[in-house]
Formats: structure tokens, sequence, C-alpha cells
């Protein structure tokens, strides 16, 4: 059996924050259960892109802050490290408040910069993870409850392709992308490859839509924690509201036989669930929808089958932020106009997720469309609006 905790916390002010946290590690064995004396523990936030933090885009920096400081009450040395989808690692930490939490706390920023090889588990043979994040003694495991374009949510166990060094993730959506399945394997050869402590994940303020960059803010009020970040994703799904057979990642975990993907087989301690109410996070428009057609059908109508990134043209400043991270290659930029390769377009959705202006918009293939109207998917979770929402709920 899986233990995951959930917690109430009404916003992000220190003190109040500081009770929830303390509150929730408490069925669990509180934080000096997973710390001793010198350990040096590295916390690895979500720091996608340098957004600020109401934008819902990164994890919060009081939560970090709080949980460095709780780090180093239990007798811990207490570092902050990630390797941002896009910027320079000071930028980004910079705008999305993680400087101030590291100061404040006497916790130390550490840039994933140098990688060490490790052997794969089975699918891959080998995977480079962050030196800093694979030597600490430690990882807490600080993610954000978000929607995502291409694995519907991303929460603990995605928090963790973090790990991978900046250009490298790249490579590895090109080597794995191609097919959620092989990219939710990857996710798990990772955590399993160097598992987290500790899961603290900040749904106070998470985000649903077009995540997990261009997204918009839902306040759920919640923290989640728990050892075993399969059983965390499981519980933060059944509370995003999204349905179970679009967690690709969970789905996979099950088909894997890991602990923690069985909702059954989780103990969930103090708020209860069923006093939570019930939310149904809108999904991001550009998410592939399985409609059971023959893989062959489903391969060759793949451009009226599936979404692609579209640029705003009253948006886009033509940086080539997009057109330098895409993976196969398939954005080009020439006479002023931004163009994409449907046939070479893997739908990673790295360039929505990195454009910084949020110019890259999702249209939907002509039969994907008719399909979902005829199947009525349309109207009960999905959303083609990539209007900003503003905090809901
Ligand atoms: S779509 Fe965004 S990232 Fe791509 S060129 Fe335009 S502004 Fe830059
Ligand atoms: S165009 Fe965008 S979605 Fe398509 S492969 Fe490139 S980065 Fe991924």
């Amino acid at each position: 059996m899986e233990t995951v905790s959930i917690a109430k916390s009404a916003g992000y002010d220190l003190p109040g924050l500081r009770s929830a946290v303390i509150e929730l590690l408490k069925p669990i064995g509180g934080m000096s259960a997973f710390i001793s004396s010198g350990d040096r523990v590295l916390l690895k936030p979500n720091m996608l892109s340098a957004k600020e933090p109401d934008k819902a885009v990164t994890t919060h920096p009081a939560l970090v802050q709080v949980v460095a400081e709780l780090v180093k009450e239990a007798g811990g040395i207490a570092l902050i490290g990630d390797s941002p989808g896009i910027g320079g690692f000071m930028r980004v930490a910079e705008k999305c408040g993680l400087v101030d939490a590291a100061r404040k706390s006497g916790a130390t920023l550490i840039e994933f910069n140098e990688a060490v090889e490790l052997q794969g588990l089975g699918t891959f043979r080998s995977i480079h993870l962050a030196r800093a994040y694979y030597e600490a003694d430690k990882i807490i495991n600080l993610p954000k409850l978000k929607t995502h374009e291409m694995m519907t949510m991303t929460c603990a166990v995605k928090n963790l392709f973090g790990a991978v060094v900046g250009a490298e993730k790249a490579g590895w959506h090109l080597k794995a992308g191609r097919s959620q399945q092989l990219f939710a394997q990857l996710m798990l050869e990772i955590y399993q490859l160097k598992k987290p402590a500790l899961n603290i994940v900040d749904a106070v303020v998470a985000m649903e839509g077009n995540g997990p960059g261009s997204g918009d803010p839902i306040k759920l009020g919640l923290l989640i924690a728990g050892i075993n970040p399969v059983a965390v994703d499981v519980i933060a799904g059944r509370l995003a509201g999204i349905p179970a057979d679009l967690l690709h990642i969970e789905r996979e975990a099950a088909r894997m036989g890991l602990p923690g993907a069985v909702i059954d087989n989780i103990e969930v301690c103090g708020v209860p669930l069923e006093t939570i109410p019930e939310t149904s996070f809108r999904l991001p428009a550009g998410m592939d929808v399985q409609f059971g057609l023959p893989g062959f059908l489903a391969k060759a109508l793949k451009n009226h089958l599936t979404s692609y990134p579209v640029a705003d043209m009253k948006t886009c400043v033509l940086c080539g932020v997009c057109r330098d991270a895409c993976p196969p290659v398939a954005i080009t930029i020439q006479n002023s106009a931004l163009s994409v390769d449907k046939a070479r377009c893997i739908r990673c959705w790295c360039c929505r997720e990195l454009c910084p202006l949020d110019a890259m918009q999702t249209k939907r293939g002509l039969l994907l469309r008719a399909l979902m109207l005829i199947s009525g998917r349309e109207s009960s979770c999905y959303s083609s609006s990539s209007e900003p929402k503003g905090i809901s709920r």
C-alpha cells in the first residue's frame, strides 16, 4: 500500500503555507523521516521558463522556500536545481522568484549543466542525468500540477524530466516523443534511476487548459505529498478530474506493474478525498484523441486527425526560439514568415511550451474536428480556446 497525504493551503502566505506543509508531512513522518543530518538535499521545482509565479507555469517560490527551511531545520543542506526548458538558469530563477526564495531560506541554487551517463533499465540503452541531481544524497521533487499538451498532465513523474540537461531534452523528444507510451516509459525510467525521497505537489494554484506553458491558473488550494511519485500523480489526476485513461504515464506505470499505479492500493491521509469538491480541468486543445482507428489508418491520416502548431503572426516576433527548440527541425522562418512542416512535426509541443509570447497556437485537423463534434467530446472536456481565463474557481 502506498501512502499519499493531502493538506489544504488557502494561498502562498509564508506562515500559512509553512503550517500546511508541516500538516501535510505529519501522516508520513514529518521532514525528519526523510532527511538525515548533513544530507545534501536537492529540491527539484518546475522551472519551465522565465514566468512570474502567478502565471502558474513554475513551482511557487514560497513553497520552495518553506521546504528548504524545513530541510535545514531537519539538519540537511538545501540545494535548489533544475534545467529550464528555455532561458538561462539564473534568468529563469530570478523571474520565477527562486533567487529570492534561495536567499531567504539560505539554500544554494545549482544549475544542471554537467551530466553523468547511466545505463538504462531496459527500454533505453543509456540516459544522461544531471550530476548535481544524481549525486545528491536526497531529492525532494516539487512539481506544479498542470495540464500537458502531449502527456495530458505533468506532475511528480514528469517533473523529473528536468534532470536531463538542457538540449538533450530535445533529443529525447525526437527519440521517444513520437509515441506517448514510449515517452512515458522514458519518464518512468528516469524516475527509477534516481528515486526522489519525497514528492510535494504545488496544487495551491494549478494550471488547466493549454499547459504546461500557456494554460490558465486554477485555484485548488491543495498540497499533495508522498514517497512514490506514481501514486502521488494518480491522486493528483483524480483531484484534477482528468480521466485515468488520458494519463499516459500512470497508464504505462500500471502496464509495467509499478507500485502506486492502482488507486485502490493507495491510502490517502490528511484531507479525505471525498470532502474535496470535484473539479474537471479543461484539457489542452492540442491533445491527441484516440478514436479507435487502426494504426495504419491513423498514420495515413495523421495531418487531418491530429492538432498541429500554427504561429499567430499578429503576436509572433520571429524570434526563432521555437525553431531552435524543435526536435525534428520542422519549423522554418523565411521572408518574415514562419511555417511548420506538418509531416515532419512529431506533435511534441515544445514550440508551444517554449514560445515566450504564447504566439504558437493549436489548430485541429479537419477530421479531428469532425470526429470530436460527432463523438461529443468537444463539449465535455476539450476547449479549442487559448484565451486566458484568469484564476478560476
Ligand atoms: S512563435 Fe513564438 S517562439 Fe516562435 S518565432 Fe514566433 S514568437 Fe518566437
Ligand atoms: S513544430 Fe512544434 S510540435 Fe511540431 S515537432 Fe516542432 S516543436 Fe514539436
